[in-house]
Order: C-alpha cells, then structure tokens, then sequence
C-alpha cells in the first residue's frame, strides 16, 4: 500500500490546492488507491509443506470470490453487481486453483508464482480465442492480482475495500474503478492529475461526492492521515482544525436545505429554464426523474455501446433507449447519438491508432467510416419512440459544418423522428449556429468539449485545468455567438430555435446563471446538481443574469469572470456552494 510512500510529517497541517469539480465538504481519513499487483519472480521457490500452500492458495481465491460477491450485493447498480459477480465467479474456478496446485506439487512453485502462471495461461488461451472470450482475459487478470494481493496480506488493485469512510487518493481513476465505488464508503475523492471535464470528473458529480482534481502533491501525503476536502473550492487540507470542522457542519446544514427539488426551474421574474437531466442508461433515468428533473437533456447512447466489440442489434438498442424513455412519460428526452473516440473507443468503430483521437474520426464522424451504423441507431431510436408517450429530440455530437449538420437532420427525417438538433462543440459549430439552425431544430452546447477545442486544451489533463475552464472569456463569447445564431435564425423562420446546455458547465450554479443571461433555453446535468443550481437561478431575475453574463464575458481571464460572478450572488457562499 501506498501507506509507505509518505512524504508529509504525520500530524502537520498542509494545505493543497486542486480543482474542485464537484461540491461538497467532508473530513475523513486518506486512503490511496491500491497499486498494481507486481508479477511474482519466475521460479520462485516454495517455502514449507506443499500440502498446506495448496490450502492457502483455496483459502484465498475463497476470499476474493466471497468479497467481490459480497460487494456484488452492495453494489449501487445492476451493471456493477453483473460485472462483481461474473469476476466472482472467475476467482471461484475450481480448475484455475488446481492446476495452480500442481504447479506447487509438482514444480515446486511457491502459492503466489503458481497461482500468477496459471491464470497468465488461462488468459493467453482466451486471448487466443478471440472475440468475447479475448475481452474476459483481462477479468482473468484482474482476478490473478486479487489472488496474489490476497495472498500477501496486501490491498487488492484498485479501489481498497474499507468499512470506515474515507477520502480516495489517486493519480487518476479509471471508468472501471470508478463503476464499483461504493460512495457510502468513499465520500470524497481527490486525484493527482484529471481534468475537470474527465469522466471521472462527471462520475464524482452523478455520485454527488465531493472531488478534487490536479491536486498536485496529494500522493505524498500519509495514508491515514486527516483530510478536509472542499469540492468546490478545490482546497485539500491535512490535518484540518476547528474552521475546516465549521465549514464541513455548513455544508451539511446547506445541504439540508438543498435536499428537496421540486422540479422548477424558474427565475425570481418567473423566467422557466427548464433544468433536465444527464444520463445513460435507464437507472439513471429513473434517479433522475425521482430527483425532479423536468426531462433529459443528454442521453449518452455511447453506454448502451461501451464495452462491446460489435454494434448491438436494433433491438437491444430499442430497449436500452426504451427504458430510458419509460422513465419519463410525456417528457421531453434529448438522445444524443453515438458519441464514440476520444476518451471514449469502441473497438469496432474507432481506430486507436490515430495519433490525436480528440481531434479524430469521433462522433458524427464515424459515419464517414463506419457507415450504416448511425442509421441503424436512428431506426432503434424510432422504434423505442414507437413504444412510448417521451417527446424524443435526437441530436449528433461532434458537428463542425452546416453540411453536417443539415445532412444528420435529414437522416432524422428519414427516420420518422421528430425533432433533429446537433451538438455545438466545435468553435466552428458555435460561429456558424445561425446557418445550423436554418436547417435543424435546436442546438446542445457541450461545453466540455467547447472549452476543450476554444482553449486548445485536452480536457483530461489536470496540467491543463487552468485553460480548461468554461469560465474562459472566450468559451463564453463561443456561447453567446451560438445563443445570437439562434436568435437570428429564430428571426428568419419563425419557429423558436432552441439552445440547451448539456456540458458540465450547466451543473455550475453561478455559471448556470451566466449561461441563462447569454440566451440559453435549457440546462441539463447530473441530477445531483439539480437543487442547488435550482436555488440560485431562483434569486436572479433575467434583466440580472443578462448583466452578470456581461460582466462575465468582458472579463480578462476565467479567474476574473469566476469571481466578479460569484461576488455578486451572495446565495452562492450562504448555501456553501
Ligand atoms: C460535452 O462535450 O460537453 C458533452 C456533454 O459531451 P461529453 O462530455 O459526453 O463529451
Ligand atoms: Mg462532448
């Protein structure tokens, strides 16, 4: 365990800066995340009876089945507890336990090298065999470590398993750490580098835990020692005294106060921004609408794709999106098509050997080379749409030309679907709206990667997070050209050309006040930030919000547009946000 890497006195108050990205105070005890299992050496030798390292090596993979099936029935979601329990059963096979026995009988191996070859084996062959069965090699792998881990008396990779809470250190998290957290037991989470527009970033949000970013120096801490994490300061203090204890007793009392939402998103004049929801599976959407939102504002079909190495059918497709749309009869449900690249590959869609993926065939643009595939998933989004009484609005990511645009829209016809928008994620998207929008319904604005191609900054690296601000006078300015499109083109047609913000920027409740005084109709995001961007919306009239989104514009630096904001909407510091 990293417990030995310790760099901090033990005891002294150190305070450490990061990026907060997802609010919420808490104090607790630092764990860091587990390192990788190191490979057992060749050839190493067994010390003592054979007969009683063969039971230890039982007794071990016993272990690891019965905790990963333990978590299996903790787990917050079906699709976590399906993928604890098909490991658990891996680590309970009889036959990888046996022929690590005889290696320990018969070559003299010691429990955690014989253990380490025969799991190696079974998931060279599975390799071999490709397909599904090259995909469950890697389980093999991680349930290899697990045993070994078990087998040393150490942590098993990834996240440590703990009963107490505490705060989770790490130099980045992936997905797959993340699906199983357990945000009883983790209630913080603070990593080295990570972007604040990451998916580990919008996972911390979805959970509603507090998490830091780009804290520079957190793996040097002590594990064990006392931490104060603030998420939307970004501040992480160790050794925390009586003022961090004062503001985490705030927090939860603010937090009170901010548990119920009653579904309106309205200003003080009576302005409605619609405040909908950010999901990508059907639990989400049921979360969602038990949380109060008005609809969804992002459906992420990608993760009906994730993890896959072919298209799913028509059919599978129609039920994941179904379920979806189930959720929220009557209302308004924006699916975003398949979004894969990037952050985000699909073995059978993107090429991971292009040198720069974010600027890549992603998106839309796996049209060009994967043909067929979108018109398939527009079909299924017809036929789910069949099945239920939503409003569907279905949007492309990823959009750079009015071609583009115009052309998704007409697939959308084709398709029997309604209402047709695109993704406003390229500053070249956000300058030309006017003319997007002559030719499609709406336009989302996906901030993330907005800021991302404005600034010219990859939103995974913490090094970056700096630039990688939606609070950048020139993301802003992307924003506003977009919203004055709209407006233009609203002009021309007649019919309301409407612009949402499905970015993260949307669950930022003073920035939510900027973005609804740039013009925009809608904002979406994780449910989590539903309330509190609720509460502050309902204190600022529209003639307001439209002054503080100049102000916010015409500042020198994200810094200055952040705090002159923030300043003037003292609600912000009373509700701890
Ligand atoms: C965005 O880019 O703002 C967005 C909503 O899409 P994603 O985060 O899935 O790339
Ligand atoms: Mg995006």
């Amino acid at each position: 365990m990293s417990e030995n890497t310790v760099k901090t006195e033990a005891g002294a108050r150190d305070e450490l800066h990061g990026v907060g990205v997802s609010p919420g105070r808490v104090i607790a005890p630092l764990v860091h995340m587990a390192p990788a299992v190191s490979e057992p050496p060749e050839g190493d030798p067994l010390e003592g009876d054979p007969e009683a390292a063969t039971d230890r090596l039982k007794a071990a993979a016993l272990a690891v089945k019965a905790g990963l099936k333990e978590r299996a029935a903790r787990a917050r979601s079906e699709s976590a507890a399906e993928v604890l329990k098909a490991t658990a059963l891996m680590a309970g096979d009889k036959a990888l336990v046996k022929n690590a026995g005889k290696l320990v009988t018969e070559q003299g191996l010691s429990p955690e090298r014989a253990l380490w070859q025969a799991a190696t084996a079974y998931a060279d062959q599975m390799r071999a065999m490709g397909g599904y069965m090259a995909e469950r090699a890697a389980d093999i792998e991680d349930v290899r470590a697990r045993i070994v881990a078990e087998l040393r008396g150490e942590d098993a990779p990834g996240v440590p398993q703990r009963r107490e809470p505490f705060v989770l250190a790490a130099e980045d998290l992936a997905p797959a750490d993340t699906a199983v957290l357990d945000p009883d037991v983790v209630i913080a989470l603070v990593t080295q580098s990570g972007g604040p527009q990451s998916h580990t970033a919008i996972l911390a949000r979805n959970l509603g835990l507090p998490a830091v970013v780009a804290v520079d120096g957190v793996l040097d801490v002590a594990g064990g020692a006392s931490v104060f994490v603030d998420g939307a300061t970004g501040t992480v203090v160790v050794a925390p005294g009586d003022a961090e204890r004062d503001a985490v007793l705030a927090w939860q009392r603010a937090s009170e106060q901010l548990a119920s939402f009653d579904g309106g998103g309205v200003l003080s004049d009576g302005t409605a921004v619609p405040l909908l929801a950010n999901v990508g599976t059907g639990d989400d959407a049921r979360a969602a609408a038990e949380a109060g939102a008005e609809g969804v504002g992002l459906l992420r079909t990608e993760f009906c794709f994730l993890g896959r190495d072919s298209e799913p059918t028509v059919d599978e497709q129609a039920d994941a999106y179904a379920e979806v749309f189930e959720a929220f009869p009557g209302r308004k449900v924006v699916v975003r098509t398949l979004d894969a690249g990037a952050d985000k590959p699909l073995p059978f869609l993107t090429d991971a050997t292009e040198p720069n993926p974010a600027l890549g065939v992603r998106g839309y643009r796996t049209d060009w080379t994967t043909p067929g595939v979108l018109e398939r998933q527009l079909e299924a989004i017809g036929v789910a749409q069949q099945r239920s009484t939503a409003e569907v609005w279905v949007m492309a990511p990823m959009i750079a030309t009015v071609e583009e645009a115009a052309r998704f829209h007409d697939l959308v016809v084709a398709a029997g679907l309604r209402v047709g928008g695109v993704m406003v994620e390229t500053p070249a998207a956000a300058i030309t709206a006017e003319q997007i929008l002559e030719r499609v319904d709406f336009v989302s604005l996906g901030t993330n990667d907005l800021t991302q191609y404005t600034m010219a900054a990859d939103r995974m690296l913490g090094s970056l997070a700096e630039l990688n601000s939606p609070w950048q006078p020139a993301v802003l300015r992307m924003i506003r050209a977009t919203a004055q499109g709209a407006a233009a083109a609203t002009e021309l047609g007649g019919a309301h050309k409407h612009v949402g913000v499905c970015g993260e920027a949307a669950a930022d409740p003073a920035l939510a006040v900027v973005l609804v005084g740039l013009g925009v109709d809608t904002l979406s995001m994780s449910p989590r930030s539903l309330a509190a961007v609720a509460a502050v919306l309902r204190g600022v009239d529209l003639a307001e919000a439209r002054r503080l989104a100049e102000l916010a514009v015409h500042a020198t630096s994200a810094h200055e547009a952040k705090d002159t904001v923030r300043a003037q909407l003292p609600v912000l510091a009373e509700l701890g946000l």
